[in-house]
């Protein structure tokens, strides 16, 4: 399956075809002088250069090819968005899954690590040993301080670390020691994705453009947290600008997977990912425009939340793509992922997308609940996405999310395959737009009201300079991409013709999610990669988000939670699967979750380097 990113009818392809080799995958910098004085010299791409506005208006035949975007079978369907409805609705009847037989799970990984009892909410453990004064809040913040720099010279999951941890401690333990009510994160030690803005740490978003930016404010959702409480222990690592899937995007340095150093912990959230699976923080933050915390929960192991379009402010969340963004988060358990987006959740008048809905209690609905019923789930309503368990997935990936669908069966829910038709359509649509939108964006960076300046006596210069020092080459290959989507003449071809995509997929979701109540699918085609596998390939790496970027085209909640192995590593590498809800559904989601996690036999998500004492 190539998911309309390769051969000749795939309209990235198309694109990069278009911007000759210095927009190609990296393999020398280039500078956008560079791009410009190339394109002008060569006559036959008839460009007529515009700087300023930024349009590059390429004239060639190539909107006639019969193979330029969009591919024949996409043309048809947008132009007939009908026809792929009822497609949808004719693959909806419902047919028993064929399941493997017994024992679904991955039972090949031997080790005692994978035994231990169901994870534990690590928020709620920290509460108790707090009020009931086991342990002060300053014991607590060294206990993982320890392990930060015990683990980060190996992990480097953090950018930064703050200086007023243990005087933020020392607060909380000041009001205990005076009965004064603390928040509900009291004492959480919470990482922060570098690309949401901290008052006390520079916020760089993985760029040199950044480099040394100290935000005057705090973003709303970092508010909120240390209005409830919650200790910001650090800034975590991330692809430049949050775009990419294994954090060696990041211009500052790689970060490694607790699981096995020599592969990466996904992205663009590797390093708030690999944070909570090393234990260095309990939960933390990341954003997912594309998939980016839901892919590096599935390479790490650990719980990772897209809420719903507009559940969190992005006021301070620096924009990659504003109409997919989302802040979400990251927990070693499903009751601590619940509990983080309740805290972070809500209206802000700072973001007119925040949404007015009521917020509910996430995690108090099902932290209690008792599971000594056979059938906790009954009636519950999974359709599993039948084109995410095709062809071009790992069989092994597979087979784990199968053990899922079993599982959720034998906790009484009724799993049937569903079908996506224009589930493959997705992945090329989001490049353009997520590329288009940030090619916008990301012209506020010019050397003057933000970070780094090149050193210019002439403004235009400067302009260019600064663009072409900070920016890294898949950004820049990006505002590319955007910047040639939205080009006056190739606008309705791609921009416009991407976007009826997306309406399609919203369709194709809404009729699959009025007849289950969640949908389920792998969090990623594969398991961790190793470093540098991918990094000279980046159409392999956009087709690695698959699984997850037609979610944020839909604006809809999805969580991914572990559910099995596979053989790698010295302990076996962890799998992922994706439960995608209706939106505003999150409580659901959660739900399900915490009794699926509860329930799970055989299996813990806790990576070697932790068991062993950090021996790493
Ligand atoms: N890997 C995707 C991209 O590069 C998703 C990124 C994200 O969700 N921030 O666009």
């Amino acid at each position: 399956m190539d998911y309309g990113l390769t051969g000749d009818s795939s309209p990235l392809i198309s694109i990069y075809r278009r911007i000759p080799d210095v927009a190609m995958p990296p393999g020398r910098g280039f500078s956008f002088r560079d791009l410009y004085s190339y394109l002008s010299s060569e006559p036959e791409y008839g460009v007529s250069k515009n700087v300023e506005d930024k349009t590059v208006k390429l004239e060639d035949d190539l909107l006639t090819d019969p193979h330029s975007f969009p591919p024949t079978e996409m043309l048809s369907s947008v132009q007939n968005p009908r026809i792929l409805l009822l497609q949808c609705r004719r693959h909806h009847h419902r047919h028993r899954l064929p399941l493997p037989p017994k024992p679904y799970l991955q039972t090949t990984i031997s080790s005692s690590l994978h035994t231990s009892p169901p994870p534990a909410s690590q928020i709620g453990t920290l509460r108790k040993s707090l009020l009931s004064r086991e342990k002060t809040a300053v014991e607590l913040a060294e206990t993982y301080l320890t392990r930060i720099r015990l683990t980060e010279p190996q992990l480097k999951s953090f950018l930064h670390l703050s200086d007023n941890v243990l005087r933020d401690a020392g607060e909380i333990d000041r009001k205990i020691e005076r009965n004064e009510e603390v928040g509900p994160l009291a004492g959480v030690f919470v990482g922060v994705k570098d690309n949401i803005c901290t008052a006390d740490m520079p916020s760089t978003a993985g760029s040199r453009i950044l480099e040394g930016y100290r935000p005057p404010f705090d973003a709303t959702a970092v508010r909120k947290l240390r209005e409830s409480g919650a200790i910001v222990v650090g800034k975590t690592n991330l692809d430049e600008f949050g775009m990419g899937s294994t954090t060696e995007g990041s211009a500052y340095q790689v970060t490694a997977n607790p699981w096995d150093l020599s592969r990466v912990p996904g992205g663009s959230s590797g390093g708030s990912a690999a944070a909570v699976s090393a234990r260095q923080c309990v939960v933390s933050l990341g954003s997912d425009t594309g998939g980016s915390v839901r892919q590096p929960a599935s390479f790490c192991g650990v719980v990772g939340l897209k809420p719903t379009y507009g559940r969190v402010s992005r006021f301070g969340l620096v924009a990659y793509a504003s109409s997919l963004d989302v802040i979400g988060c990251f927990g070693s358990s499903v009751a601590d992922t619940g509990t983080l987006l309740y805290a972070i959740s809500g209206h802000d008048k700072l973001d007119a997308t925040s949404s007015k809905r009521e917020v509910p209690n996430f995690a108090s609905a099902f932290i209690t609940q008792d599971f000594s019923e056979s059938k906790p789930l009954k009636g519950l309503r999974v359709g599993v996405i039948r084109e995410t368990i095709d062809s071009g997935v790992d069989p092994e990936v597979i087979s784990s999310i199968h053990g899922a669908a079993s599982h959720l069966e034998e906790l009484g829910c009724i799993v049937t395959e569903v079908s996506l038709p224009s589930f493959s359509l997705g992945l090329p649509a989001y490049y353009i737009l997520a590329s288009s939108e940030s090619s916008s964006n990301l012209s506020r960076y010019d050397g003057i009201r933000y970070g780094n300046q090149a050193v210019s006596d002439e403004l235009a210069s400067l302009y260019g300079d600064s663009r072409a020092q900070g920016f890294g080459s898949e950004v820049k290959m990006r505002i590319l991409m955007g910047t040639y989507a939205l080009s006056a003449g190739y606008y309705d071809a791609y921009y416009k013709r991407a976007q009826q995509v997306r309406t399609l997929v919203q369709k194709s979701f809404k009729a699959a999610l009025d007849e289950n109540d969640i949908l389920i699918s792998p969090a990623a085609p594969s398991v961790a990669y190793k470093i540098g596998e991918k990094k000279n390939d980046p159409l392999a790496m956009y087709a690695g988000d698959i699984m997850t970027v037609n979610v944020n085209l839909a604006g809809l909640p999805a969580l991914v939670l572990p559910c099995g192995f596979v053989e790698g590593g010295s302990a076996g590498l962890p799998v992922g699967f994706q439960m995608i809800g209706a939106a505003f559904d999150e409580e659901k989601l959660l739900k399900v979750g915490h009794i699926f996690e509860q329930t799970l036999q055989g299996c813990s998500f806790v990576p070697p380097l932790v068991a062993d004492g950090f021996a790493c």
